[in-house]
């Protein structure tokens, strides 16, 4: 019997050869030095911080040389699919504006090099490894999985290099027939790889982010197709996919590292040329309560996975820009001198990718958030916010639907200038910072943040002389804060900071001090946007009401 017969014994069905294939696929007619590029999630676990850095640099690359990228469903661990995760990969790409060129979802494949779902191809890969067998490449294997513990056992305790290689290969040589005999009868197989490599030989590896890197050979015989489901494993799967889809650059993550040497004798048995990677860096964080720098954690860290900062509301280009900060060493730089560039045309270079890891920090995500923000106007910040509300926060929602105009206005104050304030980090935190001029949420317990000035009396003396005797909702600005001026002289509170410092015992306070009293009075907080302002959408009977309400509750 020959290895031809065997692969049609395992096979049968399998009619169409490798080249066939190649010819359904053929080259994609792209100009030169187009990177075609896949962002390949295996829908194990929902989407990630590490996979959008994967899905982010795929992106800019396809994008910087008018390539092409597709996005592949990687379903092969069929038991360990989690429910949602593709929906939830294909969400989260369609809201940080990330389109691929082709795709296939709900249904619908875009593209002529799919099917982009793997357990959608399992004919195609049943093609390759047929042609492997026929070879003498691949051969059906019949350890069990207790036989392949006790191996890993004795590997362990004799500190031997874990695995089915050599020796421990013990179906690799076996004859043709003799693999008939044991399928006939019924035996249960996995086809495994026939690895012809050499542990103590070296090869080097040249990865364009980490540069060249030395291996020793595979020499491992690993699974290439599972028994059950027959399905490929991950490594057989991506050579197939990536050659036939005509992928230029794999960009994965760095625990795919290891599994180099494996892949080349792949691609290698095929004749087939190897993409080019780019293994990215791991993320880490600093842990909060050791003060060590670890690997994110999806259990521990909220920020792991990808549903924290749409929860949040963080800006789609804060993220992304936060992701290719830590990317790429000189995007910082690149965007301090592109402010208004679309993050896809950053020139991104795998050269300058952290080889050991990339430091994420929210802080981070923060003030480049707080930027973003501070720079949109009051009427698209509130219709994002909006936007936002109304899927996380139905109280909010209703609250600045119902007062459009006055949030509106509240974001305004001191926006759209050349230097606006940066308040905001996210949709999240933004109530916090503006409740108060919301009439019915004074009706729950109120902090108020009194300084220097917090005796009852004498904050409702200074409320009630300036509300009835001095303010005017028609003063400017400066006249606003003269009259606050006087009043403060008046009742015994320097208006001057330079005369205060020289004779504080003359005084009771400053003007500083003045205008904190009254700011609580009507916010609760000692620090907000411009007072005036806030006077102006708050209007006299508001701030009476809040004089009233500071009666009962301070
Ligand atoms: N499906 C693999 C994973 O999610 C992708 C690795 C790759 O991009 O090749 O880790």
């Amino acid at each position: 019997m020959t290895n031809k017969e065997l692969a049609d014994l395992i096979f049968p069905n399998i009619t169409k050869t490798p080249e066939d294939y190649e010819q359904t696929y053929p080259n994609r007619n792209l100009k030169e030095g187009a990177k075609v590029v896949r962002f390949a999630p295996s829908p194990t676990g929902f989407m990630h911080i590490g996979n959008m850095m994967s899905a982010v640099i795929n992106y800019v690359l396809a994008k910087g040389s008018e390539g092409v990228f597709y996005v592949r469903n990687e379903d092969t661990d069929q038991a360990r699919t989690v429910e949602g995760a593709v929906d939830f990969i294909h969400h989260t790409l369609k809201y940080y504006n990330i389109y691929p060129d082709e795709y296939e979802y709900n249904n619908e494949i875009v593209g002529n090099y799919g099917p982009y779902i793997q357990s959608e191809r399992i004919e195609i890969y049943h093609t390759f490894i047929k042609h492997l067998i026929s070879i003498g490449r691949a051969y059906p294997c019949f350890l069990t999985p207790d036989e392949i513990n006790e191996i890993r056992e004795y590997q362990t305790k004799s500190k031997k290099r874990i695995g089915i290689y050599g020796k421990y290969a013990k179906y690799r040589d076996l004859s043709p027939e003799d693999a008939a005999t044991k399928i006939n009868n019924g035996e249960k197989f996995v086809v495994r790889f026939k690895s012809t490599g050499d542990y103590n030989k070296k090869f080097i590896f040249e990865d364009l982010t980490k540069g060249k890197i030395e291996f020793p050979e595979n020499d491992l015989d690993v699974p290439i197709m599972k028994s059950g489901d027959l399905l490929p494993t991950y490594h057989f799967a991506h050579l197939v996919d990536d050659h036939l889809m005509h992928t230029t650059h794999v960009v994965r993550g760095d625990e795919w590292m290891s599994s180099v040497p494996l892949h080349f004798e792949l691609f290698k048995a095929f004749g087939y040329k190897m993409p080019k990677y780019i293994h990215t860096s791991l993320i880490l964080k600093k842990d909060a309560e050791t003060g060590t720098v670890r690997k994110i954690s999806k259990r521990k860290d909220p920020e792991a996975l990808m549903f924290f900062y749409e929860e949040k509301g963080y800006p789609t280009i804060a993220v992304i820009d936060a992701v290719l900060t830590i990317a790429n060493s000189n995007f910082e730089e690149w965007r301090t001198s592109h402010p208004d560039t679309p993050f896809y045309e950053f020139p991104f270079s795998p050269k300058k990718m952290s080889s050991n890891g990339a430091l994420f920090d929210l802080d981070k995500l923060d003030n480049i958030s707080k930027n973003y923000l501070s720079k949109m106007t009051s009427t698209d910040l509130y219709e994002a916010y909006l936007k936002w509300a109304e899927k996380y926060d139905e109280h909010v929602f209703n609250l600045i639907s119902e007062n459009k105009d006055k949030t509106i206005a509240f974001l305004n104050i001191e926006r759209e200038t050349k230097k606006p304030r940066k308040d905001y980090e996210n949709y999240a935190s933004i109530f916090s910072k503006i409740w108060y001029i919301f009439d019915s949420e004074w009706d729950k317990e109120l902090n108020y943040e009194f300084g220097k000035i917090y005796d009852k009396d004498e904050i409702i003396n200074i409320m009630t002389e300036y509300l009835n005797n001095v303010y005017d909702e028609n003063d400017t600005q400066d006249e606003w804060f003269n009259k606050i001026k006087n009043l403060c002289e008046k009742m015994g509170y320097a208006s001057d900071m330079k005369n205060y410092k020289e004779h504080p015992d003359n005084y009771k306070g400053n003007v500083a001090d003045f205008t904190t009293a009254i700011r609580v009075v009507l916010t609760t907080s000692s620090m907000t946007p411009n007072l005036y302002d806030i006077m102006n959408i708050l209007g006299k009977d508001k701030m009476l009401n809040r004089l009233e309400i500071l009666k009962a509750k301070y």
